[in-house]
């Protein structure tokens, strides 16, 4: 056949691959904003859960990341949230992205962590956990937040006293899942998946994916697609 034009599509494939070995944030598709606002924080380059997971996510993919600690999982669930929920804001009380963690240190390190970014992209970031005044939360849900961070009890609370709807939740991550599990919030959790949108997307963050964590896959996850990192070399 026609050999340059082979090789030119070839090169083409090449580069528009985002599953290549080193892509940058903005190759992964991530808006400039949160680009610029990662590099201000002297985040450069993708660690390899972050380059494997943000692209499916920001498709539209479930997305199933499983990492040992310090891989990265909070800007892989994160990012491409902020990035597919910027643009609309959420009614009040109706967020649009909803982030379940098992504790509230999780809840308040992902809310850090998210902070800049969520307000480079014009979003709002709050997080509801147990052990904190309720009706300050309920009073923030009223006026407004794009995405919810929340522990499992908490948000039950807050929903049984119509302070939080989850019928508008259209990206839906559960960090930690295997912790979740641990903790005997599945029951909870699953009530929590069941108040949104059966079509929403669903990302879901572990250690592992064993047990308990692949019945929740298996019930709530559409074709998800799998991405695994390695532990560290001890
Ligand atoms: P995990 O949830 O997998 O345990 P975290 O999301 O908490 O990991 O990230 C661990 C640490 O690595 C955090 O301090 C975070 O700010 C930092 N970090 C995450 N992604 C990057 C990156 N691409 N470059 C540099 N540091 C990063
Ligand atoms: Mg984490």
């Amino acid at each position: 056949g026609d050999l340059p034009a082979r090789f030119a599509a070839q090169r083409k494939a090449v580069l528009s691959n985002s599953s290549r070995p080193d892509p940058s944030f903005a190759e992964l598709g991530l808006p400039v904003a949160l680009v610029q606002t990662l590099r201000n924080a002297g985040i450069e380059k993708p660690f390899p859960i972050q380059a494997a997971t943000i692209g499916d996510a920001l498709a539209g993919r479930d997305v199933l990341g499983r990492g040992p600690t310090g891989s990265g999982k909070t800007l892989a669930f994160g990012l491409p949230m902020l990035a597919r929920l910027a643009g609309s804001p959420s009614k009040p009380g109706r967020p649009r992205g909803l982030v379940l963690v098992p504790t509230r240190e999780l809840a308040s390190q992902i809310e850090r962590s998210l902070d800049e970014a969520a307000l480079a992209v014009g979003l709002r970031v709050a997080s509801v956990v147990g052990g904190a005044p309720i009706k300050r939360q309920a009073d923030r849900l009223a006026r407004g937040v794009d995405l919810l961070i929340a522990t499992p009890g908490r948000l039950d609370d807050l929903i049984k006293q119509r302070s939080a709807d989850l019928s508008e939740v259209s990206i839906v991550a559960l960090d930690e899942a295997d912790h979740m599990a641990d903790m005997g919030f599945l029951p909870q959790v699953t009530r929590l998946l069941d108040r949104t949108p059966k079509n929403g997307q669903r990302l879901l963050f572990s250690a592992t994916l064993d047990g308990d964590v692949d019945k929740l896959v298996k019930r709530y996850m559409h074709d998800p697609v799998t991405h695994s990192t390695a532990p560290a070399e001890a």
